[in-house]
């Protein structure tokens, strides 16, 4: 394709469309981006980011309470939502301002508008065409809500993060990561917190002693929990308040219902019909190893492709994308020791298999377990329990899993996902000093597996 005017388009600029498009114009590539939401994708602007800080904010109520025990107080300040919205729509600006900086440092052309494919070589924006030589969808996920009596009246996360009050009970539906996060945040932001699962048990894909402990952590919390509970429908009275109805017959009036049931590949409305992309049945473009979909100079990463929702591994399939397709230097994608966390409170944070996975796997494994109360509630009165775990597969001594509920587990899970990417043993873990006293010293101390 001589003569294009792009090496490389890439429509949506979130985590992985930011990050593909900037550094395949440091390998040198002339590229352009257009989006026509806003700039730095879900994370920046509808995930991560603003979800964190509302965990933070969230998390005060608690903190207050637990400081006297320590001699402050008592003295809980009141909430203003007023103020938490404004100062986090302020920092949201700062980012999108630093993410349009990072594309014009990178000598990026962006085009805020919606971009279309016309064909596999051309893409248009606001009603102009522009050649290029490989495109890159990177479009992300949008919420998807199921249809239903009453659908029209709940909210997703998207909204969530725009609330004009703060409501006074709200009802979450789903079992997955926003689902026990945003349960978590309206009960610590003082609002009568139900959640609301269609399962025994939530979180699907985590450690079974994960999931008992959460749900525990969360009941004793104050969050009212509803398991195999399905919403049948939802009526609005004309106070605005909402009654939802379940199938058991049984019933919740409440003032916000908030539905966190997945998220699905935004593919609607970007000239997919004008190319030969191939698309799983949940819209999800389908991909080889290099990002390529079926049709040859188009590409995909991130959210679209459905593979792992999560925005570190939308950025590190942009990095192998560029590095592959403008440094000449290619690069396989490595799915292997993901960690995770869910920032419900205490955090979840996981690495490797879980306890049945590796029972499944492995001929034997042993299971070192701990619950405890952490230090910090011997005086602050909380009987908050955390939980590590760590799985070998014990013909290797390899370390399979490790899992942690407590406060800050993400941050401690993000230095154990080092030493299992290195194929950490567990003679390693016991043969590391701890350091003295933390919550993650518990982590080389566990001798004994447990029964
Ligand atoms: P998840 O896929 O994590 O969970 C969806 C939940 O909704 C599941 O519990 C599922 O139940 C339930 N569900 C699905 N369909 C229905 C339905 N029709 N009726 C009732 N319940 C239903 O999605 P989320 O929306 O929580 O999050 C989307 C993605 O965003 C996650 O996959 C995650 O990767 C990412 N994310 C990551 C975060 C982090 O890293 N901390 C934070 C927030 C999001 P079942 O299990 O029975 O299928």
């Amino acid at each position: 394709m001589p003569n294009c005017d792009y090496d490389l388009f890439v429509i949506g600029v979130g985590s992985g469309g930011v990050r593909a498009a900037r550094m395949s114009a440091q390998y040198g590539a002339q590229v352009a981006t257009a989006e026509d939401r806003y700039m730095g994708g879900t994370c920046v602007n509808v995930g991560c980011v603003p979800k964190k800080l509302f965990v933070y904010a969230s998390h005060f109520a608690e903190e207050y309470h637990h400081a006297e025990g320590f001699g402050w107080g008592p003295a809980a300040p009141a909430f203003n939502w007023q103020v938490l919205l404004a100062n986090k729509n302020q920092e949201i600006k700062r980012l999108n301002g630093i993410y349009q900086g990072l594309l014009d440092d990178a000598g990026v052309t962006h085009f805020d508008g919606r971009a279309r494919l016309v064909d596999s070589h051309h893409v248009s924006i606001n009603g102009r065409v522009v050649s290029t030589r490989k495109i890159l969808i990177a479009t992300g996920s949008w919420p998807s809500v199921p249809e239903f009596p009453g659908c029209e009246h709940v909210i997703t996360s998207n909204e969530a993060f725009f609330l004009q009050t703060l409501p006074k009970r709200s009802l979450v539906v789903g079992g997955g990561y926003i689902a026990v996060e945003f349960a978590g945040i309206f009960k610590g932001m003082g609002v009568d917190s139900h959640l609301s699962y269609r399962g025994p048990l939530f979180l699907r894909n985590f450690d079974q002693d994960v999931k008992e402990v959460v749900r525990d952590e969360l009941d004793k919390k104050g969050v009212q929990l509803h398991f195999d509970s399905v919403v049948e429908k939802i009526e609005k009275l004309p106070d605005e308040s909402l009654i939802v109805y379940f199938t058991d017959g049984s019933k919740i009036e409440t003032d916000l219902v908030m539905y966190a049931t997945g998220r699905k590949p935004s593919v609607n409305d970007i000239g997919l019909e004008n190319v030969n992309v191939d698309c799983r049945s949940n819209g999800a473009i389908i991909v080889d190893d290099e990002f390529r979909t079926s049709e040859p100079s188009i590409f995909a990463l991130g959210d679209v492709i459905d593979k792992i929702q999560l925005t570190p591994v939308a950025i590190a399939e942009a990095m192998a994308f560029a590095s592959t397709q403008f440094k000449d230097e290619p690069r396989i994608m490595d799915y292997d020791g993901i960690p995770t966390a869910v920032f419900c409170q205490p955090n979840i944070g996981s690495v490797g298999v879980t306890q049945s996975q590796a029972e499944e796997s492995y001929d034997e494994i042993e299971v070192f377990r701990s619950t405890f109360r952490p230090m910090k509630h011997t005086l602050s009165g909380s009987d908050e329990k955390n939980l590590m775990k760590i799985i070998v597969d014990k013909a290797t001594d390899r370390v399979v899993g490790v899992h942690m509920v407590g406060s800050e587990a993400g941050e401690i899970i993000q230095g154990i996902a080092i030493a299992y990417k290195a194929g950490v043993t567990k003679s390693i873990f016991d043969s590391t000093i701890g350091i003295h006293p933390t919550t993650a010293e518990e982590f080389v101390t566990m001798r004994e597996p447990a029964a």
